[in-house]
């Protein structure tokens, strides 16, 4: 991973038109995972085999009855805290706006790397007259892009990466520290459960601030292990950027999932699984991170013999495209049940960096097909001759067989099914890979 890029610029000039034209084809890659909602403001991208993130602030709209100025603002000071290199989008068509001048003299402050793209300079070879009037945004050289037709991009990309800081300060952590994002819905409970913790925790080592401004980790020491709990500044006192724009606290979850072990998904008792928490599950599930599903506030829930089962029935459903994902039900207030997500966060962990030998996998692979015969089309059978565990984090499994187009999904599911069923691997998700022979 080369960092993350942020997109900031008034409305109109052209950002989620450049935004989609650099995420390219990966955005048309999707994703058949139920629950994965695909939001247009955060992708990975790549240049020149460089893999980076990217985001379009201008998705993010703050709910501010205000002029564009303010509501830019805030979209570029979101970049500022969360980005590596800023690009400024600017529109020739337009010129340069007192808007403009003003958003790129608070990114300068910043002291942010920031290339300056000039867009919709549509003709190639000829630039406009005007557009050397972008220089006295003091930014240093414009550079002139049609996101529409795609003419300059690579120029742009070529340019954020001359600008990208050399090594990230991403904060090194014990080697066998766990790291943890704790997500969820504003209000969950995230806070208290943060400060829970870190108040009982006699062992507290530190925070540790990350590579961007507001990216705060806190290290907890319980017994012999260390947990990291990333990106707990806006989680332990409110951040500034308004937690309650509901696109920003997603952002804010994605980046989180990405450089966590494990993700506690926390649901609040008294409101269930919403819309938002099968977007950040889905994306951890996505990612391959191991994941623990809590249920916070049930100190609060008037409960009978059967509440609990009513419970878990119900988010078996919610939860059903990751069902391997275990619950607990907790109260980030009273502590209870602290001690059984610590554990449940170890060993899903351990899980996620659970190896096989492919000796096992192979007796395991012969009892599944001798059980259950591989399925046939028109007199041709599928043969699987062959697993063995291609990576961890999350496990992946590559199968050889004849014939790609016999595995079927449901056959695909039935194996996975008896690896779990012999291996566990609980609170993580697993991948199969499948290869024809001489693949
Ligand atoms: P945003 O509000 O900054 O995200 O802007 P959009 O990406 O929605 O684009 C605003 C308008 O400008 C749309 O009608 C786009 O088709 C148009 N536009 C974007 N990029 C270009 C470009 O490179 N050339 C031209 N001619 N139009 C563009
Ligand atoms: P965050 O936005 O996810 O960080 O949520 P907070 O930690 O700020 O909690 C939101 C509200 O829920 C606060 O009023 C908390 O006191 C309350 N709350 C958090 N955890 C619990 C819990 O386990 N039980 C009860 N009854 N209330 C809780």
């Amino acid at each position: 991973m080369y960092g993350t890029v942020a997109i900031v610029g008034r409305p109109n000039v052209g950002k989620s038109t450049l935004f989609n034209r650099l995420v390219g084809k990966r955005m048309s890659i999707v994703d058949d995972t139920p629950g994965v909602t695909r939001d247009r403001i955060y992708s990975k991208a790549e240049w020149l085999g460089r893999e980076f993130t990217l985001i379009d602030t201008g998705g993010i709209e703050p709910d501010t009855k205000d002029i564009i100025l303010s509501q830019m603002r805030i979209q570029a000071q979101l970049a500022i805290d969360k980005a590596d290199v800023i690009i400024l989008v600017t529109d020739i068509t337009s010129g340069v706006t007192s808007t403009d001048a003003d958003v790129a003299d608070m990114l300068q402050k910043s002291g942010k790397p920031i290339v300056l793209c000039v867009n919709k300079c549509d003709s190639i070879g000829e630039l406009p007259a005007d557009f050397y009037e972008f220089y006295n945004l003091g930014l240093g050289e414009p550079i002139a892009v049609s996101s529409v037709h795609g003419h300059g991009t690579g120029d742009l990309l070529d340019a954020v990466f001359s600008a990208m800081p050399e090594k990230s300060d991403e904060p090194e952590y014990p080697e066998d520290a766990v790291k943890v994002a704790v997500i969820g819905k504003p209000n969950a409970g995230k806070s208290s459960l943060i400060n829970k913790i870190a108040g009982e925790e006699r062992m507290i080592v530190s925070d540790i601030a990350g590579t961007t401004r507001d990216s705060v980790d806190t290290v907890i020491k319980r017994g012999d292990d260390t947990y990291v709990f990333i990106d707990t500044a806006g989680i332990r006192r409110k951040s500034k950027v308004n937690e309650q724009i509901e696109k920003y606290s997603v952002l804010r979850a994605y980046m989180a999932i990405e450089r966590a072990d494990v993700c506690v998904i926390m649901i609040d008792a008294n409101e269930g699984f919403t819309e938002q928490d099968s977007k950040v599950a889905g994306y951890a599930h996505e990612q391959g991170k191991a994941s623990v599903i809590a249920i916070n506030k049930w100190d609060s829930i008037e409960k009978d013999g059967k509440t609990m089962q009513e419970f878990t029935k119900k988010l078996e459903v919610d939860f059903s495209f990751m069902s391997y994902a275990p619950f607990v039900f907790i109260s980030a207030l009273t502590g209870q049940r602290l001690d059984k997500l610590f554990e449940l966060i170890k060993y899903t962990s351990e899980q996620n960096a659970r190896r096989i030998s492919t000796g096992t996998l192979n007796d395991l692979l012969a009892y599944a097909t001798a059980r259950v015969q591989p399925p046939s089309d028109k007199g041709k059978r599928l043969k699987l001759y062959y697993m063995t565990q291609a990576s961890t984090k999350p496990p992946t499994f590559v199968i050889f067989c004849n014939k790609k187009d016999l595995f079927h999904y449901s056959y695909q599911r039935y194996i996975e099914n008896r690896i779990r069923e012999s291996f566990g691997l609980d609170g993580t998700p697993m991948k199969i890979i499948v290869r024809e022979r001489g693949e």
